[in-house]
């Protein structure tokens, strides 16, 4: 290598041992005002997150860094695989940012806390005037960054890009078409068989015990507790600082014992990811799982494919019982699966069954791409949303709280987001095909051998964290591209058996 190469080289790792400091901050930040930061200490808060984001900012937007982007693609094909892997996630990093002035970039970020104040007014006034004024600016500034970056195809996919490189209108198209076909009529022949008894499920469970069967079921998925931990907050999720520090939190209800259990499971699923990741990677902002749609497959592989199976019961409900003798006393696991697998149309995304999930995602998705692509009277936007709820889930939200405002991601300015959660049910269901062509995970959920599993996606899946994108490794771990007819064969298959259909 030469000296020339070497330099480059230094100024690209001394970037990113920087800027994955600053995430770490940020990640710290975030964590700490989820979890146990107090309320009142809000305004010193954000003053030290805007001080942080500005010190993003800068530290990756300047003339150094586009002069070090532009020598290194010069040289991109004499880089090694690490090198080049950093240089791609800096360029798409900086070409995301860089085209926007300044001034509209600051002007954007206080836009996005005061919309996701009027969201949250919005949503407990059940009130969507509040918000719609807030929106209408989100959804402009959105479009004026869309015409500043630039797009291929369709504008949508500017956005879509941001959260799972390289999905397209196109593709997101074929898979929605593919997804309505096979499931509307599922959830129909479904809808017609008796409802599972559920009534156990809100019985009253002590939250020490539920507590303690989070931290059973995270060791024995394989969470490795010195390098994680975890911690209750409103909404379940997870922060990774590094892969030997990986903070996950549930939410535990007296009345529910399903919701944090699988809460667990599926953050369980994230942490599993961040933690696995190559440690020859380093402190590097690489060393995270790659995108929003490989991340959710992880997580609904933990939670769906294997947790709401019966052959991970026949390991687990053991200890379940011991911990709840009297609450669980007549209960099968049988009974529990079916109950914990219960189809029905409902209104609220996180509450949704596997089945009708998606249906969820593609009301969503239709509408956002109609936002980039034509101008919308906001005002007609609720009727627009309980229109496609009606068309596609079969249920129609009679509240603004029910129906549009449910959801914080937009007053976030997340659009091009939500496809990525049904994406990473359909990656599970392929990575999970793949995995049974070498061993089986029915044999080894029923022994509780949950490290044969682990090892598998570890060793095709996270291990590389952001090293290659989410097709090559789509591609890697599977021998073929995405392909939708997993999920959708996976879907019938299994719910055909728990409802007794015919497939
Ligand atoms: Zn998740």
């Amino acid at each position: 290598m030469n000296d020339r190469i070497k330099k480059l080289l230094e100024d690209l790792n001394d970037l990113d041992h920087d800027m994955a400091a600053i995430t770490y901050t940020e990640s710290l930040l975030g964590f700490d005002s989820m979890t146990t930061a107090s309320k009142d200490g809000v305004s010193a808060r954000s003053e030290v997150i805007s001080f942080v984001s500005t010190l993003y900012f800068n530290t990756l937007i300047n003339p150094r860094v586009d002069r070090l982007l532009k020598e290194l693609s010069d040289v991109y094909n004499e880089l090694d695989d690490l090198s080049k892997a950093k240089y791609n996630y800096f360029r798409r990093e900086y070409e995301k940012i860089s085209p926007i002035p300044v001034k509209e970039y600051a002007d954007y970020q206080s836009l996005l806390v005061e919309s996701s104040n009027a969201w949250e007014e919005a949503k407990n006034a059940n009130d969507f005037s509040i918000f719609a004024p807030y929106l209408k600016k989100v959804i402009d500034t959105t479009k004026r960054f869309i015409d500043h970056r630039g797009y291929e195809g369709h504008p949508y996919n500017t956005l879509l890009n941001d959260y799972e490189p390289g999905v397209t209108v196109d593709m997101l198209d074929g898979f929605f078409e593919e997804l309505k076909a096979s499931i509307v009529p599922l959830v129909q022949r479904i809808q017609e068989k008796p409802k599972p008894n559920t009534s156990f499920l809100s019985n009253t469970f002590s939250i020490d015990e539920q507590e303690a069967f989070s931290l059973y079921i995270m060791e024995s998925l394989g969470f490795r507790m010195d390098g994680g931990s975890l911690s209750e907050s409103e909404h379940p999720f997870t922060q990774n600082m590094s892969p030997d520090d990986v903070r996950i939190t549930t939410h535990f209800h007296e009345n529910d014992l399903i919701n944090p259990i699988f809460s667990t499971i599926h953050e369980t699923g994230h942490g599993l990811y961040e933690q696995n990741i190559s440690k020859s990677i380093g402190f590097s902002c690489l060393a995270t799982g790659v995108s929003m749609g490989i991340h959710e497959s992880q997580s609904r592989l933990y939670e769906n494919n294997f947790g709401r199976n019966s052959a991970f019961w026949q390991a687990h409900m053991p200890k379940l019982k011991e911990l709840f003798p009297n609450e669980l006393k007549d209960i099968s696991i049988q009974d529990f699966i079916r109950a914990t697998n219960k189809v029905e149309p409902s209104l609220i995304r996180i509450d949704a069954d596997e089945v009708t999930y998606p249906l969820h995602i593609m009301v969503r998705y239709e509408l956002e791409k109609m936002l980039m692509e034509e101008d919308v009277d906001i005002q007609e936007l609720p009727k627009l949303w309980a229109d496609k709820y009606e068309q596609y889930v079969g249920v129609r939200p009679t509240t603004e709280a029910e129906g549009i405002l449910q959801d914080v991601h937009w007053s976030e300015g997340l659009m091009g987001y939500f496809p990525s959660y049904a994406l990473g049910s359909a990656y599970a269901a392929q990575f999970e095909h793949a995995m049974e062509k070498e061993l089986s995970v029915d044999e080894c959920l029923k022994h509780g051998d949950m490290k044969t599993l682990l090892d598998w996606l570890a060793h095709h899946i996270h291990q590389y964290g952001s090293t290659i994108t989410p097709s090559e490794i789509i591609q890697r771990a599977t021998g073929e591209a995405f392909n939708p007819k997993y999920f959708t064969d996976y879907l019938v298959k299994k719910y055909s058996l728990l409802y007794g259909l015919k497939e």
